[in-house]
């Protein structure tokens, strides 16, 4: 049985609908499919509990865009297919000759929602121009885009979330944060999942193998009057900025604003 049992569900109301005949059918048959994306996406989520931000698994951000950009950048694996076999070694060390398919399941990409969900949006809105949509344009997208949707019909795998993880404490609010081992090496730095905290941490190997630790991103502001170092938290600098922030030399008390400024990088 497929493992996206919400999204079949809405999947099989769409066909339903489409088959009916009727031309207001189809309208809420584009509905279906994209309730049907949206389990696909939701699906994800306990998933990678563990890893994502709090205002993800408390529902506060909802769209399935921001939701997959989250998840690929934690593993980047969640848009491929993947499939679990197993097979009779026939001596030690030897490839079994035979295997068998425990189970498979289907990537998920943000080339889903580009293809199927947003295209299929146009037609859950009246048109601008008040004229009616194209019933025979809307029947023939719904039958070409199905498909895409339908493939998950056979997922029976689940547990993307198996992966070598660092388990350590936000330093700034002690909030228990995951960071997938795979994922240090691409990106050393992991925000605190805690929307009111976001204190941003880098990942640091040390010399003992095997070991890693993560300190606080800071800036260092050298005082222009006496030489000091003042070292401020990275995360709360873009706050701060935007509220105009005074910040204090710690050894001979200047005052300093902090400001945005537009700056132009040249590329090449
Ligand atoms: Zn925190
Ligand atoms: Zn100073």
């Amino acid at each position: 049985m497929s493992i996206h049992r919400h999204a079949m569900e809405h999947l099989d109301k769409a066909h339903r609908l489409l088959e009916s005949g009727e031309v207001d059918h189809l309208r809420y048959a584009a509905l279906e499919i994209r309730y049907s994306i949206e389990h696909l996406f939701y699906g994800l989520i306990p998933q990678y509990k563990d890893e994502l931000p709090d205002n993800v698994i408390e529902g506060d951000v909802w769209r399935p865009a921001d939701i997959i950009d989250m998840i690929a950048d934690i593993d980047p694996t969640v848009a491929h297919d993947s499939e679990i076999r197993i097979g009779e070694q026939p001596a030690p060390g030897v490839a079994p000759t035979q295997m068998i398919v425990l189970g498979r399941q289907s990537g998920i990409g943000k080339d889903l929602l580009r293809k199927v969900y947003h295209k299929l949006g146009f037609y859950l809105h009246a048109r601008t121009d008040q004229r009616p949509h194209d019933p025979s344009h809307l029947r023939k997208r719904l039958l070409k885009l199905l498909p895409f949707v339908e493939k998950f019909r056979g997922d029976t795998l689940s547990g993307r979330g198996l992966a070598e993880k660092a388990y350590f404490k936000c330093i700034a609010c002690g909030r228990p944060i995951v960071q997938r081992t795979e994922r240090a090496g691409r990106n050393p730095l992991v925000t605190c999942p805690n929307k009111r905290c976001g204190a941003i941490h880098e990942y640091i190997e040390t010399d003992i193998p095997g070991v890693s630790e993560h300190k606080l991103l800071q800036h260092n502001m050298k005082c222009e009057k006496c030489g000091s170092d003042n070292w401020l938290d990275v995360h709360k600098l873009e706050q701060g900025a935007n509220e105009g922030m005074i910040v204090n030399c710690c050894a001979c008390q200047a005052k300093y604003q902090l400001r945005k400024w537009i700056r132009f990088e040249r590329l090449g």
